[in-house]
């Protein structure tokens, strides 16, 4: 296991040797100086819709009063906190486009790195990382979840462990994008389940819950509910984007 580790690390830094990706910005895909911070163009650097401040104070998304967003208003949130670093526009679909079908591990190690500075701000503690599963059959189709690649990375960048499996997705669920806001609640409803090994890991711990994208947070939070029902002390939710809040 170790060895296998070390050679597909060693096999990495082949590649990294012959073909570097550190020259083109994550964003745009342009030349950068291999030196750029989080591999971005100063051009995307500004570009980016970076959420700074009038927050809901509930789940992080932007929002253009100061106050609860409408989602945080009409439901319950199982979880503390959502945080994230930019608002979910066009460009920013790019970047997560490209995490998720081309150079997944490269982008996702700087998206991470983005995330923990980001996360560091907050000044929160937390015991144990999670990542928002994908459905098993499907997660073998796209040979990764996006989700745990960020959860892995940010585990190196933190020195906090990331368990994998901890959560299951048990059922297939339909793209959120495609359902009304009740269809929404119905289509995450019941799809999560925390894996039985690992109950006493939950119990009384701080977590830090995982994904991409944050839009209406029905996933993050039915994956908080399930948390919470096996005794968790709190969730804090970080995504790289979040939807603007209305
Ligand atoms: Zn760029
Ligand atoms: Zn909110």
């Amino acid at each position: 296991m170790q060895f296998a580790k070390k050679l597909s690390e060693w096999v990495k830094m082949a590649l990294e040797a012959v073909f570097p990706s550190n020259i083109y910005c994550i964003c745009c895909n342009d030349f950068i100086d291999s030196k750029q911070l989080y591999a971005l163009c100063s051009s995307c650097m500004h570009k980016l819709h970076w959420i700074v401040e009038s927050t809901c104070p509930k789940c992080g998304k932007s929002v253009e009063e100061e106050g609860l967003c409408l989602d945080c208003s009409a439901s319950h949130r199982w979880f503390e906190k959502g945080i994230s670093c930019v608002q979910y526009g066009r460009l920013e679909k790019e970047v997560i486009h490209r995490f998720k079908y081309r150079d997944a591990a490269y982008i996702g190690c700087k998206l991470a790195q983005l995330m923990a500075e980001r996360f560091e701000i907050e000044n929160l503690s937390v015991d144990a990382i999670v990542a928002v599963p994908m459905y098993l059959k499907k997660e073998r189709r796209r040979g990764y979840n996006q989700a745990a690649v960020l959860a892995k990375e940010l585990s190196r960048e933190m020195g906090i462990e990331y368990i994998n499996g901890l959560l299951i997705r048990t059922r297939d669920t339909v793209p959120m994008s495609e359902l009304s806001a009740d269809e929404r609640i119905k289509n995450v409803k019941n799809a999560f389940t925390v894996n039985q090994n690992y109950y006493n890991i939950v119990e009384y711990k701080k977590i830090l819950l995982v994904d991409d994208v944050f839009t209406t947070g029905n996933t993050v939070n039915e994956c908080s509910r399930v948390l919470k029902e096996c005794g968790a002390d709190s969730i804090y939710v970080l995504t790289f984007a979040s939807g603007v809040g209305k």
